[in-house]
């Protein structure tokens, strides 16, 4: 065996087309344009059968060695196929991707995982991003597993069990006042936290493309595991959206896996997005580009972004393999989350629900046919939002029985 080329990967800008020279880059240094990977020999097959997880995609990774890879077993979450609801809906094939199932509850995991060992490879000692919970949570672990420093700058309305779990790992957190309603201390704050790694040497670890290109390509072997999964790939995939990085991850592993023959058609991309925060969804129905929206009106966590970063990546990806964006109401997601616990056994955060829900809608909506293959991505574990979980059972009471009582319950 050869030893990996320093060219397996190098970071193009989008606009300008320019090579980036510095590895460390997170944005076009002539043109501000966004970077995204690309690999001097794309090698789709995984080529260590023994290798679990998502590092048996290391081929088309932004890592020099995969025996750096800072892991605590990432990837390889289930693809579990309905049972009850697919027959109550009247759908044949309907799959939920349970990424709840990685090693702190989310598909951030993917993310840190490489950004981490990538800040390893270099030397970088910090990193700092934005996140309500879930990127914090996976960047806080995978930073004390490298031993890598952080800070964490989050929304005052992050969930506490969110806060809870990142805060167990170490890192500094910081409330920013207004993050995640007004799209102006959105973009101060992108802004701030580039501005301390420039003064500190840190890596942005903010879970875009538009910030941190390597990390976000660890997200795409979501789309290389259905497509292994299933042997082909489905009809149409419905993703969480809220910044649109992880539907942009997802649609560009799906094209890697075609590039490289796998596959011989892409699924049509759906973005879900929470009617109320929704600019995606918005530029989609409108037939223009992403634009910031005033204030965000929705509750669910975990996808509450005014002025999405990877939004036109993620808007010109659902053009360009015939998908759609949908608008769903809180309500609804919160009737979906119920639903997959109820129907199913799966235990998600409302945000993992949020695909459910807009599937029921284009099923009234004759947008879907029975027979199409459907992927809704279930992005985090139920355990990650304790109050929308407790807003499940709400009204139930637990009796409390005596022993000798026991046998006259129903
Ligand atoms: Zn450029």
């Amino acid at each position: 065996m050869h030893p990996a080329p320093p060219t397996k990967f190098q970071l193009r800008c989008q606009s300008c087309q320019n090579l980036a020279p510095d590895p460390r880059a997170s944005a076009c240094a002539q043109c501000g344009g966004l970077l995204l990977a690309e690999y001097a020999a794309p090698n789709l097959t995984p080529t260590n059968a023994t290798q679990r997880g998502m590092w048996r995609y290391h081929t088309l990774l932004p890592v020099s060695d995969v025996a750096n890879a800072v892991t605590l077993g990432e990837g390889n979450t289930p693809l579990v196929r309905s049972q009850r609801l697919a027959a109550h809906l009247g759908l044949n094939a309907l799959y939920f991707k349970l990424e709840g199932s990685n090693p702190t509850g989310s598909y951030k995991d993917r993310i840190a995982a490489v950004g981490m060992t990538r800040m390893k490879e270099l030397g970088v000692t910090g990193w700092a991003a934005t996140s309500s919970g879930n990127a914090g949570a996976a960047l806080a672990a995978y930073g004390a597993r490298a031993g890598i420093a952080g800070m964490l700058f989050t929304l005052e309305t992050a969930p506490r069990a969110k806060l809870t779990q990142i805060l167990a790992h170490g890192p500094r957190v910081v409330a920013v006042q207004g993050l995640g309603r007004d799209p102006a201390i959105e973009r101060g704050t992108f802004a701030a936290v580039r501005q301390l790694c420039e003064r500190k040497g840190w890596l942005m670890q903010i879970t875009a493309h538009r910030f941190s290109p390597i990390g976000m390509e660890g997200a795409k072997t979501i789309a290389y595991e259905i497509a292994e999964g299933l042997g082909h790939a489905p009809s149409a995939v419905y993703v969480p959206t809220g910044g649109g990085g992880l539907l942009s991850a997802i649609a560009r592993g799906f094209a890697d896996w075609a590039a490289c023959g796998q596959i011989v058609q892409q699924p049509r991309m759906v973005c879900v997005q929470s009617l109320g925060c929704d600019p995606i969804a918005q530029a989609w129905q409108g037939g223009h580009e992403v634009r910031p929206i005033a204030t965000c009106n929705a509750r669910i966590s975990g996808i509450q972004l005014t002025a999405p970063p990877d939004g036109d990546l993620a808007l010109g990806l659902v053009r360009a393999t015939q998908g759609w964006a949908a608008s769903v109401p809180d309500a609804e997601t919160y009737t979906a989350q119920k639903m997959l616990a109820h129907f199913e056994g799966i235990f998600v955060e409302p945000a993992a629900a949020i695909g459910l829900a807009a599937v029921i809608r284009d099923l009234a909506a004759k947008k879907l046919h029975p027979d199409d293959e459907i992927v809704c991505i279930c992005t985090g574990s139920g355990f990650k939002d304790s109050a929308a979980a407790q807003a499940l059972s709400e009204g139930v009471e637990i009796p409390v029985v005596a022993l000798e009582a026991l046998s006259r319950e129903p």
